[in-house]
């Protein structure tokens, strides 16, 4: 112990706040300090994409803890504020403004970045998003009338593109891959969504590479592998993101494809942790496979798990992955690693929904995707998660005929 350091948590997202509640809930009664760079308090970051850029009105922080939270929480949040160095020898953390705080323990959730596009022009019609402040330079340039060029046909990108369209901006969808959503997508569900882009008046264009990109403060010009030039208002950058791993490299903490946390998301430096999109871990679900995931899901429960094992549960963190996105009036989920799949088998709800369970070589239920309007699809995504938690190998014909999955589960659960 270190006198009464208490527990700190640098990053001050999702992860991080869900963590410092939880520190709470579990009777943690020392200091909580949470550090965050943005100046904002904790905040959540799926409806930047949706309802910030969709809402006509003024847009309002989407905050996770406010300040009275925080007070009766007795938590302190230090916003606007980056943790430089951590002395895990001497068990002190440094702040860029040069302050050293003492830890007994020590949890990261510093989150990812939007992977950059090399070589552009600096201009602020070019952007990203990540952030609050992102959310509302962005919402500035999205017009009836202007054209909304996206590069990247990932989550982020099309959950801009649907929300440009509400506006009536022209759209253009530009992917490199020859379709959209390609990374861990199933390609049913990606059509679907190219379809769904179309009828919406989205130009969705695959397979094209970008040549080059020419900008100033009022317009981009963006050169494509087929000749084509989109002259746009803005382009809006969705090409992936990175783990925030400086701060844990600088440490010497052990990182592969996040900072690299075992089954207790613990890292390899005693007394700290690390959990949400920053980090890496075994799943036992998936014979130990390490993942990295960028869900809100993932980072609650890692937060929430992270905060019983800095207070010593020793829990091993096993949820089945979980994803969703909003596009027009459609919703997607995913349950599970539809990668880890050798046989799909489809099952068609009304309205053109559907869900693909995704079964391994031993006919076992390993993911479960789906697409639909509304909440077509969430009932049978929620029960195959119950499913795949429980390692189930259901009969194919209760798949396809519309049996109602819960009669699948274990009588118990
Ligand atoms: C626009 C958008 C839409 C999304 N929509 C969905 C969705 O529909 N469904 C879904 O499942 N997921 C969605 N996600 C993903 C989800 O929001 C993330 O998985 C989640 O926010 C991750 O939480 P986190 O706390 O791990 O990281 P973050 O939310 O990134 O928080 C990390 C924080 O740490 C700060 N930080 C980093 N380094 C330091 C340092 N050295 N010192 C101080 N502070 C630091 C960062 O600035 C950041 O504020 C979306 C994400 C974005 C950006």
């Amino acid at each position: 112990m270190n006198g009464d350091a208490g527990i700190i948590i640098v990053g001050a997202g999702e992860c991080g706040a869900r963590a410092a509640l939880g520190l709470r809930e579990n009777g943690y009664r020392r200091k909580i300090t949470l550090i965050g760079d943005e100046v904002h308090l904790p905040y959540e970051r799926p409806p930047l994409s949706k309802k910030v850029l969709l809402d006509h009105a003024e847009p309002r922080l989407p905050a996770v803890l406010n300040d009275l939270a925080l007070a009766e929480k007795a938590i302190r949040h230090i916003g606007g504020a980056s943790a430089d160095a951590i002395d895990a020898a001497g068990k002190r953390l440094i702040l860029s403004d040069g302050r050293a705080l003492s830890y007994d323990k020590l949890l990261l959730t510093t989150g990812a970045a939007p992977r950059r596009l090399a070589n552009t022009p600096a201009s602020s019609r070019i952007l990203y998003l990540r952030t609050m402040d992102d959310a509302i330079a962005l919402r500035s340039h999205i017009r009836a009338n202007m054209h909304v060029a996206v590069l990247g046909g990932g989550f982020i990108g099309l959950e801009v593109a649907a929300s440009a369209r509400s506006y009536g901006a022209k759209v253009t969808v530009i992917e490199s891959q020859e379709r959209i959503l390609k990374r861990g997508v199933p390609e049913l569900i990606a059509e679907t969504i190219t379809a769904l882009h179309q009828r919406n008046g989205v130009a969705v264009k695959c397979g094209v590479a970008v040549l080059g990109i020419e900008a100033d403060e009022r317009h981009v010009g963006i050169s494509l592998s087929d000749g084509k030039v989109i002259a746009a208002d803005v382009l809006v950058v969705g090409i992936g993101a990175q783990p925030r791993t400086e701060l844990a490299v600088k440490t010497g903490i052990a990182v592969d494809n996040g900072i690299a946390v075992n089954e207790h998301l613990e890292t390899s430096i005693a007394d700290i942790f690390a959990a949400g999109d920053c980090c890496s871990f075994p799943h036992p679900l998936y014979g130990g496979r390490r993942l990295r995931l960028e869900a809100w899901r993932n980072a609650q429960d890692q937060g929430i798990l992270a905060a019983a094992n800095l207070m010593g549960a020793a829990r091993c963190y096993q949820a089945v992955p979980y994803f969703w996105s909003d596009q027009f009036d459609h919703t997607l989920q995913i349950a599970g690693l539809v990668d880890e799949g050798r046989t799909v088998v489809r099952r068609d709800l009304d309205d053109g929904a559907f869900i693909l369970f995704h079964l391994d070589a031993e006919q076992r239920l390993v993911a479960a995707s789906g697409v639909g309007p509304g909440n077509r699809i969430a009932k049978d995504i929620k029960l195959s998660e119950m499913l795949i938690a429980k390692r189930i190998m259901p009969p194919i014909e209760a798949l396809t005929d519309g049996v109602n999955l819960k009669s699948l589960l274990p009588k118990a659960a």
